[in-house]
């Protein structure tokens, strides 16, 4: 798979409406050769989101966010950039060629495994509705589920034989190929033929975000342990099936976690049916207790909020919490919400009801609260080598936070609470390998970060009258930009031009895929409105203004320069530097 060529992604630019696309999701009100909004990205009375039929790019006063259609659905639907032009190539009838699309090489064998795990689920669906499946049932309902919670979480029982599924999907001409790549069936040692993967245990399908059914989490029927040991036997990783990857549930929940701005994680299937069936709807289960880097930032493509539940007594509760350190690296916010010993989230909401389930999720400790109460009870001597032990451990999490305020003040606590100074907590911060440096600073969103509007205004007048950017270019470098952004956005302008291609503010932005960028471009086409005045007049008012004020830098630069070499007594060095003062001086001003 490659990269998806600039022309197909100006071809579908061009060919899509930004209003009619920002209108699938909220409503445009016209405003002049504008449409206007209430913004989606932050809380606003009075519409401060603005939409550009001519330049085909959006902006908000209020927060800063712009961007083109594609820049849109990234932010608002969380896609990935290819998505939102895979989506957008669909809308506007381009096609992206073979070889260029996502799943190109196994496209074929990806939709064989939907469609054969389809087939499967079914087959398995109904022995459950069957007299064969009626122990399951029982079983099912024991445990608190409803009918409506089996036909919509298709759950199914696989009966107590080596190849009905086999047999059933043979029937169906399904080939032993298709069933074994879909981990459904298992080869006999010794190649005597194949047998179901599943037998005797209650079905559960898995769903990728388009419920799709990517693979099967099959638990033991009681009573029959001695049998089979496992609790659950789960579907072997596949072309569509990434463990890794993988949240139980997302495709049910994905929009309430947007809605409600944060996710409960919970470990098992069930722990994630019966609270879902009472009501929680932005929940998904992780299907294993150590987090995934992955599934991270498949979450945070709906939020940054993240409650993981565990449960008390929870075996390897060190191992598992410290898996949480990547919602931290991910510069997410992660609370920790423990049940009591002897339940889990299934077992506390049939017993203790879904509000007190709710209690204790909005009752949920921070990870360093939580991470921290757990050591101090592990190591509870408050020895010296306990004290190093749990700041240690500590330390890797207050390490992981790219947020200088967040980690000095969790250094703060740290050393309050075990009776250690700071200074020391702050040495050893530093040694811990892959830390990021402590002084680095959280870059500032696109709004809070000035421009200088003379740069801006150039560069605003440059994008929209291509005319202008000749004579622009004789008098003036990228370099003189000040601001890096800009330089860069000129540097790509004047690249254009050269190859011939159009400066669309909304081309232009494709080239950098990065919001601040964006904004910035967006930014400067909705604000300086130059169309009353002479544009040739202003041009030449802002290149002077460029101009004195980067002599200006010179000359402070080179004053410095004249003081050190006076005082290092460099002789030669102050002459030359005398000289270039002197010469700028005598300069007049362009
Ligand atoms: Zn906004």
């Amino acid at each position: 798979m490659g990269h998806i060529p600039e022309n197909i992604i100006d071809d579908i630019l061009n060919r899509v409406d930004i209003v009619e696309v920002i209108s699938d999701y909220i409503p445009l009100k016209r405003a002049g050769r504008n449409f206007r909004a209430l913004c989606p990205f932050h809380h606003e009375k009075s519409p401060s989101f603005m939409v550009s039929p001519d330049r085909q790019i959006y902006h908000c006063f209020g927060c800063g966010a712009g961007g083109n259609v594609f820049g849109f659905l990234i932010q608002y639907e969380r896609l990935e950039f290819r998505e939102a032009v895979e989506a957008l190539a669909k809308k506007a009838g381009v096609a992206i060629p073979q070889q260029f699309r996502r799943d190109s090489p196994e496209a074929g064998v990806v939709s064989a495994l939907h469609a054969v795990n389809e087939l499967a689920a079914k087959f398995y669906e109904n022995i459950l509705g069957s007299p064969k499946g009626t122990a399951a049932r029982e079983y099912l309902f024991t445990r608190g589920l409803t009918e409506d919670s089996i036909r919509s979480f298709r759950i199914g029982f696989a009966a107590d034989a080596w190849n009905a599924l086999i047999t059933h999907l043979r029937n169906k001409n399904i080939s032993l190929a298709v069933l074994e790549k879909a981990g459904l069936i298992l080869s006999r040692e010794g190649g005597g033929g194949y047998y179901d993967r599943f037998r005797n245990r209650i079905i559960i399908p898995v769903f990728d975000i388009k419920s799709k059914i990517i693979a099967f989490g099959a638990r033991v029927m009681p009573g029959t342990g001695d049998r089979n040991p496992a609790k659950y036997v789960n579907s072997p990783e596949t072309p569509v099936y990434v463990k890794r990857n993988c949240l139980y549930g997302l495709h049910l929940a994905k929009d309430a976690i947007r809605d409600l701005d944060f996710v409960i994680v919970v470990e098992g299937y069930l722990d994630f049916i019966i609270p879902c069936q009472h009501g929680v709807r932005n929940i998904v289960a992780s299907s294993g207790t150590s987090l995934t880097q992955e599934q991270a930032r498949i979450i945070k493509r709906f939020t940054h909020n993240v409650v993981v539940v565990y449960d008390g007594d929870s075996a390897g509760q060190m191992a598992a919490v410290r898996s949480l350190d990547i919602f931290v690296e991910e510069g997410m916010q992660v609370k920790v919400a423990s049940l009591p010993e002897g339940y889990d989230p299934d077992s506390f909401v049939r017993e203790k009801g879904i509000e007190a389930f709710k209690i204790l999720i909005s009752r949920a400790a921070t990870l360093f609260d939580y991470k921290l109460a757990i050591l101090e009870s592990r190591f509870s001597s408050r020895s010296i080598e306990d004290k190093a032990r749990i700041s240690s451990e500590m330390l890797g999490t207050i390490g992981k936070f790219s947020n200088s305020i967040l980690k000095s003040e969790y250094l703060k606590k740290l050393g309050d609470s075990l009776g250690i100074d700071v200074d020391s907590l702050h040495a050893e911060l530093k040694k811990i390998k892959g830390d990021r440096p402590y002084a680095e600073v959280q870059p500032v969103p696109a709004k809070a970060r000035a421009v200088n509007p003379t740069e801006q205004l150039l560069m605003k007048l440059m994008l929209e009258e291509s005319s202008l950017v000749d004579g622009i270019r004789r008098r003036i470098e990228p370099s003189d930009f000040q601001d890096e952004r800009i330089s860069r956005i000129v540097t790509a302008l004047f690249d254009f031009l050269d190859h011939g291609r159009e400066v669309e503010p909304s081309i232009l932005i494709n080239h950098f895929g990065d919001t601040e960028i964006a904004g910035l471009i967006c930014e400067s086409a909705f604000t300086h409105d130059t169309e009353q005045g002479n544009k040739k007049e202003i041009v030449d008012d802002c290149i002077r203004r460029l101009k004195s004020k980067k002599k200006d830098s010179r000359k402070r630069f080179l004053h410095e320069e004249i003081k050190n070499a006076q005082k290092s007594g460099n002789e030669e060095k102050l002459h030359q530097l005398m000289r270039e003062f002197h010469a700028l001086i005598k300069e007049g001003v362009v």
